[in-house]
């Protein structure tokens, strides 16, 4: 433990911040840069990272300039540091050129502390120059992991910035990022230029979220309990019988995020929930920027607003009290899982992660990964992402222990606070039912020019005399009615479970089922297939948590 005496970071802290004392290790990264030094920061999203470069340019001489891509928050980010009386200002695209000069000639006469620029803004020469004409305290690069070109947030005008280093080699520089695994932060440092930096590699755990992940049978209604039975959003009417004991009874339940993938889902998905009486929000790409400005405040001020979203709502958004994250589609990596469910509780307080999945979940980011541009090597980067994810998902350990070993961070124990702890799955032997789905699978493979998908299999595994199987006339086959010691939801399970362990892979834009290398091991007896059985019921931790 390093004891707080005082030093001038920590009078700012309490004189400008208002704070008693640093958290984790913003003392030694400020003390890092305030003395000079190169520091590379991962920090999980709410761990403090601002007042990592905020308080050494302040203590430093000179403007610290902070390059963001999140250009939408700027204006918040230089509001709220007016109020503390630090004298902020940025240049982006949004400027009239009146408001330009005036940052600009602030700049220069050094009336400045803090300087925030989006990274396109430094390929320009007139803001090398007259960044030139400045005194430059440091240089932050918020949202580093935006230089990896294999991340989910790439950014080329990222690749730029390793030219900061050699255009001003005495100012320290500092990178900052919530999303890094070993290998990203190997990227960022060696893209940056900043293999000679201290790393601050902080712990990712987030103990006060509870992380859920329950089989996707009815999405909408799904979401409607969760939001009903843990999170206060009381069905209208009914409020005053039997919710009489309820903190929320005539007022709104949490604020919350529901990440859907597509645009449609989130109108949909929004819809069906005002249709419930939950003030619910939509936020996409597609709608015009005022109604997504204004969707956003309403989310930030407003108690108990429901944002519906895809997942281009979030960056850089700090609403302390959002008490559950739902995902209603698979997220297409880890990364991007723990960014989206780590904005929930960043107060601290207890908060949901909840996330339903399925089969169609599996074969649509399948054939996604499969029709998109790219190179072979791309396509097999997102297919390992993908899979760790759906590792994530399938998972009979710890949740939390799988989300922290992805990030090279040990737990030593189950945390008790996921759903696999509260409620063990069971594992399976699912060999035999692997063997009939896969060697069903290989029948249909060798019909030429016909490609069919999970329900033709589930069917003629079932046995069910459809039209589809007279046609084909799979009816005939030795596999046909094998399978009626299992039913249909557990035969999707079983396919699933098969497409996330990589022994069935789908082609094409119809998403035919075909068999990886892997499961000539499996037809051929050499290899066993865990599965993992279903909970009957979706777990109910956290209203348990809360009587
Ligand atoms: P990040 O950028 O890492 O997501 P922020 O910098 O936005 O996180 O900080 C998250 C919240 O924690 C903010 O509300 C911030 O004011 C608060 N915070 C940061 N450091 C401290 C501290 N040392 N003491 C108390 N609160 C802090
Ligand atoms: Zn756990």
């Amino acid at each position: 433990m390093t004891t707080q005496t005082t030093s001038p970071a920590l009078d700012v802290l309490r004189r400008v911040f208002g704070y008693d004392a640093f958290r984790g290790e913003q003392a030694a990264i400020i003390d890092t840069v305030v003395g000079g030094g190169d520091a590379l920061v991962l920090m999980p999203t709410g761990g403090g990272k601002s007042l990592c470069y905020q308080i050494p340019a302040l203590v430093r001489e000179g403007t610290g300039v902070v390059v963001s891509p999140l250009i939408a928050l700027m204006q918040d980010q230089v509001d709220a540091l007016a109020a503390l009386g630090v004298r902020a200002a940025f240049l982006n695209s949004t400027l009239t050129s009146d408001e330009r000069r005036a940052v600009e000639r602030a700049l220069v006469a050094g009336e400045l502390d803090l300087l925030y620029l989006a990274p396109e803004g430094l390929r320009s020469r007139a803001t090398l120059d007259l960044l030139d004409r400045a005194t430059i305290a440091l240089f932050a690069i918020d949202e580093a992991h935006c230089v990896s070109q294999w991340g989910h947030d790439f950014r080329p005008d990222y690749l730029e910035l390793s030219m900061l280093h050699e255009r001003w080699p005495a100012v320290p520089r500092i990178a900052l990022t919530a999303t890094a695994t070993a290998a990203t932060r190997a990227e960022i440092a060696h893209r940056l230029d900043l293999e000679g930096a201290r790393h601050f590699v902080s712990s990712f755990d987030r103990p006060n979220i509870t992380y859920r992940i329950v089989p996707k049978d009815r999405p909408e209604k799904q979401l409607l309990d969760l939001l009903r039975t843990e999170h206060g959003h009381a069905e209208h009417g009914h409020a005053e019988h039997g919710h009489a004991d309820h903190k929320d009874v005539g007022g709104r339940g949490d604020a919350g995020i529901v990440y859907c993938l597509s645009r449609a889902s989130v109108e949909k998905t929004a819809a069906m929930l005002v249709a419930n009486g939950i003030e619910a929000l939509p936020y996409h790409a597609g709608l015009p920027a005022s109604v997504r400005a204004a969707n956003q405040a309403r989310f930030l001020r407003e108690d108990g607003v429901v944002m519906v979203a895809t997942i281009a709502f979030g960056m850089g958004i700090d609403k302390p009290d959002v008490r559950f994250v739902a995902h209603l589609d698979l997220p297409k990596s880890v990364e991007g899982y723990y960014q989206e469910t780590g904005r929930a509780g960043r107060d601290g307080l207890p908060s949901t992660a909840w996330l339903a999945y399925g089969l169609a979940d599996v074969v649509q980011q399948r054939k996604l990964i499969e029709t998109s541009d790219g190179d072979a090597a791309h396509r097999r980067n997102l297919g390992m992402h993908l899979n760790a994810m759906l590792a994530l998902c399938e998972t009979v350990e710890c949740r939390r222990a799988q989300l922290l070993a992805y990030f090279g961070q040990t737990l030593a124990e189950r945390c008790g606070n996921c759903d696999t702890c509260t409620a063990p799955p069971e594992a399976w032997d699912g060999t035999i039912a692997a063997q009939k789905v896969l060697s069903t699978v290989l029948r249909l493979a060798r019909e030429k020019g016909q490609s069919f998908g999970v329900g033709q299999v589930v069917d003629i595994l079932l046995g069910r005399d459809t039209e589809k199987v007279r046609r084909f006339g799979h009816h005939e086959l030795s596999v046909f009615g094998v399978g009626t010691d299992l039913a249909e939801p557990e035969w999707r399970a079983v396919v699933r479970q098969l497409l996330a362990q990589g022994l069935l892979t789908v082609e094409g834009v119809h998403g035919t089922l075909v068999l990886t290398e892997a499961s000539g091991e499996v037809l051929a007896r050499r290899r066993e297939v865990r599965m993992r059985h279903e909970p009957v019921r979706p777990v109910r931790a956290a209203k348990a948590r809360k009587a």
